[in-house]
């Protein structure tokens, strides 16, 4: 599966829009992209799963880890292809955490998997949970790298696609120098909220 297949398959599903956008980190960009629009079609999370999988097939991954809940589906679909255990972490009081009994054994081989890596941020407290804990954390992969590949996750790191487009602060975004208005794709409620501080 090429690059621009997977693309086209965020594009085709409206997973990626393409405009002026207020981003969840507060940067502002010309594409924005809602990952559960596309893998709302299990036909297309387990083709993405099994394409991230071929990357790891013989480096015996015992256990796929992703964090709630935007890797929940890729990385169960990860962990499917590689006939693997599917375990994940979750915020407890802002840090992330292993919870519900999941527990990794000494030395265990992990795979960390994301839908998006933006800044990295995620998955590197992902990967820092699990060594905490005593994994073996042999890579981090995501369906989207929209870090132009400068995110540092802490492990190598490898995606279906990159996305290099930049995402800026308001301050210097070209779209709001021009006076159009950004918008936060989701409720109209925010929309709306983003409007008014626009
Ligand atoms: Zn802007």
């Amino acid at each position: 599966m090429k690059a621009q297949e997977v693309i086209n398959k965020f594009r085709d599903t409206g997973a990626l829009l393409e405009g002026h956008f207020v981003l969840s980190s507060g940067l502002h960009s010309a594409v924005y992209l809602q990952c559960a629009l596309v893998l709302q079609h299990p036909r297309a999370a387990e083709e993405f799963g099994r394409r991230l999988a071929d990357h790891f097939r013989d480096q015996n991954i015992q256990a796929v880890a992703s964090p709630a809940i935007g890797g929940l589906i890729i990385g169960h679909e990860v962990a499917r292809a590689l006939d693997a255990r599917f375990i994940w972490t979750e915020r407890e009081n802002g840090k992330m955490v292993l919870r519900r009994g999941f527990t990794v054994a000494p030395g265990e081989r992990l795979l960390v998997v994301e839908d998006v890596v933006t800044t990295g941020g995620s998955t590197r407290e992902t990967v820092e949970a699990l060594q905490a804990s005593g994994a073996n954390v042999l890579a981090a992969a995501s369906i989207i790298d929209r870090s132009a590949g400068k995110a540092d996750v802490g492990v190598p790191h490898v995606s279906l696609a990159s996305l290099n487009v930049p995402s800026v602060e308001p301050s210097v975004c070209d779209a709001c120098a021009r006076g159009e208005l950004a918008v936060k794709p989701g409720s109209r409620k925010e929309q709306q909220a983003v409007n008014r501080n626009g």
